[in-house]
């Protein structure tokens, strides 16, 4: 069961995040049917928005969204968490596949590119509006990229660990049903953390080697343990917390979706196909909506006359205002 723990070391100086995604991370892979190095990528940000979620949010209403694009072929990974253990998350071009690097770890930085940004945007649901802040990607190599985002826009020192493995790594299909150990540590100075501390800390994360390596070998204390060696480590989380992929989409907000099409091109697909389906582009997960459902849209309904969005539906609370400007650049203009 994918879990996350949380810990101390140097009397209280130091802060300790780490997470066994393992799980949730092949669930991920498998609803998005990635590739190995796409699902590394993918399966670094779902654990990496799992951790931040604990540096930066307090509320267990609150979102972390983490979004990364460094203009590689992946065109780009997102994922979202909260303090309720539950994240979503895909990938652009999940099936995005590289040949391995010269020391034959995954290419991830390869598939991200290097050129582009990390975005980390806090949601205060309901209330209040999300607050974004981004850096330049150090790597694309995901670990690095949240510890520079860390270090340059929260002014946390911190080392980042976040490794996704596979069983058999000579074949490049169906990676979810191979995903071995996935996880994450975040390690933290905080304020009053001693140099001597620090020096011992950087010894023991350089000594430490690849972390889904020590997650075979060791659970998730035991590797805590192993990277606060020397500096008196306390775990602070009597029950580990569960984590779990988990979608917020719903049949309500599928029809929602369907309802930006025209009364003709939704009466097309009821003839056709007996309704439309739609897919979550979080999840994956399809949902049909039918005839029925469909018919619960045919309230009165007001259109841009030069691009057809949807301005306007009766029953529903006002989805454009009047007189603001349209996508196109028309003037909204509800009372006709
Ligand atoms: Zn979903
Ligand atoms: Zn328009």
């Amino acid at each position: 069961m994918a879990h996350l723990l949380r810990g101390m070391a140097a009397g209280g100086t130091l802060r300790v995040i780490a997470a066994d995604t393992t799980d949730l991370v092949a669930e991920a892979l498998g609803r998005h049917d990635a590739a190995m190095t796409a699902g590394a990528a993918l399966g670094r940000t779902l654990t990496a928005s799992l951790l931040l979620s604990h540096v930066l949010l307090k509320d267990h209403r609150d979102r972390v969204t983490v979004k990364i694009d460094g203009g590689g072929p992946l065109g780009g990974v997102i994922a979202d968490a909260g303090l309720d253990g539950t994240v979503r998350g895909y990938a652009r071009q999940p099936r995005v596949e590289l040949p391995p690097r010269s020391d034959g770890k995954l290419d991830v930085g390869g598939a991200v590119g290097r050129d582009g940004h990390i975005e980390v945007i806090r949601s205060h649901a309901p209330y209040g509006d999300p607050y974004a802040s981004s850096v330049e990607l150090a790597s694309g190599e995901i670990a690095e990229d949240v510890a520079t985002f860390l270090a340059r826009s929260e002014q946390i020192a911190s080392a980042v660990l976040l490794g996704v493995s596979y069983d058999d790594a000579e074949r490049a299909d169906a990676a979810a049903t191979r995903v071995r150990r996935a996880g994450g540590i975040i390690l933290q100075a905080l304020p009053g953390a001693e140099e001597a501390a620090l020096t011992l800390l950087e010894a023991n994360v350089r000594a430490f080697g690849q972390l889904t390596d020590a997650l075979a070998r060791q659970d998730l204390l035991q590797v805590m343990e192993t990277l606060t060696w020397g500096l008196d480590f306390e775990l602070l989380t009597q029950q580990p917390l569960p984590l779990a992929f988990h979608c917020r989409c719903s049949d309500e907000k599928a029809l929602a979706a369907v309802a930006y099409l025209t009364p003709g091109e939704r009466a097309e697909m009821v003839a056709q196909d007996g309704g439309a389906e739609v897919v979550c582009h979080w999840c994956g997960e399809a949902r049909f909506v039918d005839g029925e459902a469909m018919a619960t849209l045919s309230g009165h309904e007001v259109r841009c006359p030069d691009c057809g969005a949807l301005w306007y539906r009766e029953g529903v609370t006002t989805m454009v205002r009047d007189e603001e400007r349209c996508a196109c650049g028309r003037k909204v203009a509800l009372t006709a």
